[in-house]
């Protein structure tokens, strides 16, 4: 597909490289801000799998950028937002890069630094768990997620922004009131995961509030978010002609910088050139 179709097909695509976003992933979390305004009196804020760094721009120009402004803040009262991903990705301003894997402890220990100690006002995500394709072992994974969010958050929805495709199943879990149970150590989260996890386990939970009442069934709202009345994700939008009636496609605003597939197009490269190569080599011989 080239990339005036790629225009066509994806408003949202478009959009993105007309506003400066790295990716169109930026209005999911705009959306989602429209519907849960989870930036309201942000102070310290983590981006999980950051890179290319969308919705780091997203924190950068809605937290530190408009704080910048207000004459009032000096600099040791800017927002700190740190952004995580397992990619080098280009900087942003305001945002602290962090190469390094997010479930692991030192990465937690990394981020803990920047924030003096203190804790996050706000942590997105915008990694899922891997799929693997054995459905048995894909809904256990996601169940265990979404246990595991309702132990520490009361509030819990899923939010489907209207700039993710309905064709597509992706949807954001928006928790709210982070209050771990009492007494939580973070060295027992999995000796807690399994107790959820197991029927013989629930017994020994306090269920007081009630979500794992009655079947053990928990319902999770899912809602809308965004404009629904804008853009449609899967709709194909006429293309804007400039004053000679042609369509100026953009360039992305930032490529990554060591995505994970250039080695592998290297490999493919250099494979064929080996071939090309070998078929020299018997033709001349
Ligand atoms: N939110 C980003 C944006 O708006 O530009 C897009 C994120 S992209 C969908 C997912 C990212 O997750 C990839 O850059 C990948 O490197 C990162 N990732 C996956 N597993 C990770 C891990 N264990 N630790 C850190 N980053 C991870």
């Amino acid at each position: 597909m080239g990339k005036a179709s790629r225009d066509k097909k994806d408003i949202y695509y478009r959009k993105a490289k007309e506003e400066g976003w790295r990716a169109r992933s930026a209005f999911k979390l705009l959306q989602i801000d429209e519907e849960f305004n989870i930036f309201e009196g942000v102070k310290r804020v983590v981006d999980l799998c950051a890179a290319p760094g969308s919705w780091s721009q997203v924190l950068s120009r809605k937290l530190y950028l408009l704080a910048k402004q207000s004459p009032a803040l000096k600099d040791g009262e800017l927002p700190l937002i740190v952004a995580i991903d397992l990619q080098p990705m280009a900087p942003i301003e305001g945002v602290i890069q962090v190469q390094g894997d997010i479930t692991n402890a030192r990465t937690a220990e990394v981020v803990i630094r920047h924030f003096d100690g203190c804790k996050a006002d706000l942590v997105v995500c915008d990694g899922a768990p891997d799929v693997t394709g054995l459905h048995d072992m894909d809904e256990f994974v996601q169940s265990q997620l979404i246990l595991a969010l309702k132990l520490f958050f009361p509030v819990v929805t899923f939010a489907k922004p209207k700039s993710s495709r309905n064709s597509s199943i992706e949807a954001f879990a928006v928790c709210e009131n982070y209050s771990p149970p009492e007494g939580f150590n973070p060295k027992d989260l999995y000796r807690l995961l399994e107790m959820v996890g197991s029927p013989s386990g629930v017994d020994d939970l306090d269920c007081s509030n009630g979500w794992l009442e009655g079947p053990n069934k928990v319902y999770i709202p899912f809602l809308a978010c965004g404009d629904l009345s804008g853009y449609d994700s899967d709709r194909s939008y006429p293309l804007p002609k400039v004053a000679d009636g042609t369509y100026q496609s953009l360039d992305p605003v930032q490529p990554p910088i060591a995505p994970p597939y250039k080695r592998a197009l290297e490999m493919k490269k250099a494979s064929s050139q080996g071939i090309r190569d070998l078929e020299k080599l018997s033709l001349d011989s």
